[in-house]
């Protein structure tokens, strides 16, 4: 069935791929996300996309991208994490790029990865959870991204979990990604480094060589064992979990996905995150509560899902309207 290029536009990175139709990834290249400039990241898409192609017979391209989609995927109207406005992606990415190009959120990419390919496979009602720089969300619902009315229905991570809490790049405050994602794990960290806490010996250590203080060192000192870091990631989990609760309340679905940078912590997230779920569900007791997993796909979710829903664009159609 030939191959496609997916590429997935974080905040913080840019990762392209080749994929089969199987949702394999034949071929893999990174770079940073640059700064806060639409046209850098249009030329960095562009060159990553023409590096792949010229060893592959390429069918399709697709991008997974971290903002807010119109119902045709092809305006981003707003990105918390990035400069775009308004933003017409995908015809400046078909004009540089002379072929069509298809559009979706990133975390819609994932989620679609991980229900055709990874953990959700089977899954009627699947609410998936991408923790990176922000926290993605997105549904997939009797095997189609539920994208609401306007196109950016699962914009979970701006949920408000504490009111005139921390100020989220969303404008808003007390936003969930402020206290569930791996930028807030990296910031948690980061105070407590700052304060000389006698617990964060490790995070100090670890960044004395001016390596930055991120979720994910965070994550790599709590799998290697330090306290202080598997703390902090606890914490995290629980933030999670509580929010999850709030999602079974709107959505009971029958499984939570969860992926993304961050989760790559295993059970010390998903055991604390499991706990607050159930500690907070309402009618808990009374009622079949969702199985809260881990993504199968790690990093790749987002590329493999933009370049899979290349292949089949009336898999994620506009919203009736
Ligand atoms: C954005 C989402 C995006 C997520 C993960 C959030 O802040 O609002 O659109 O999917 O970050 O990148
Ligand atoms: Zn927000």
């Amino acid at each position: 069935r030939g191959l496609s290029v997916g590429v997935d536009i974080g905040g913080t990175k840019i990762a392209a791929g080749v994929i089969d139709g199987h949702g394999t990834v034949l071929a893999e290249v990174r770079r940073p996300t640059p700064g806060h400039d639409p046209r850098a990241v249009e030329t960095v898409i562009t060159q990553l996309v023409r590096e792949l192609s010229a060893g592959y017979r390429i069918r399709s391209v697709g991008v997974g991208a971290a903002g807010w989609m119109d119902p045709t995927n092809s305006t981003v109207l707003f990105s918390p994490h990035l400069a775009w406005r308004n933003e017409p992606l995908r015809r400046s990415l078909e004009q540089r790029l002379g072929r069509h190009v298809s559009l979706a959120n990133d975390a819609d990419a994932a989620a679609w990865a991980e229900w055709r390919f990874g953990a959700g496979r089977g899954e009627s009602r699947l609410v998936s959870i991408t923790l990176g720089t922000g926290i993605g969300g997105a549904m997939v619902m009797d095997g189609r991204v539920e994208r609401g009315r306007h196109g950016m229905a699962g914009e979970f991570g701006h949920q408000i979990i504490v009111p005139q809490g921390r100020s989220c790049e969303c404008g808003n405050r007390g936003c969930w990604e402020q206290y569930a994602s791996g930028n807030a794990l990296g910031r948690k960290a980061r105070d407590l480094a700052a304060a000389r806490s006698p617990g964060a010996r490790a995070v100090i250590d670890a960044s004395a060589d001016g390596t930055p203080i991120t979720g994910a060192l965070v994550t790599e000192l709590a799998l290697a064992g330090d306290a202080a870091s598997r703390a902090l990631v606890d914490d995290v989990g629980q933030w999670l979990g509580l929010g999850l609760a709030n999602l079974a309340a709107a959505l009971d679905p029958g499984t939570f996905v969860i992926g993304g940078g961050l989760s790559g912590a295993g059970d010390l997230l998903l055991e604390p995150a499991r706990r607050a779920f159930g500690e907070n569900l309402t009618g808990r007791g009374f009622r079949p509560a969702a199985r809260i997993e881990p993504a199968a796909l790690g990093p790749a979710a987002g590329l493999i899902g933009a370049a899979d829903l290349s292949r089949l664009p009336r898999r994620l159609p506009a919203p009736p309207g």
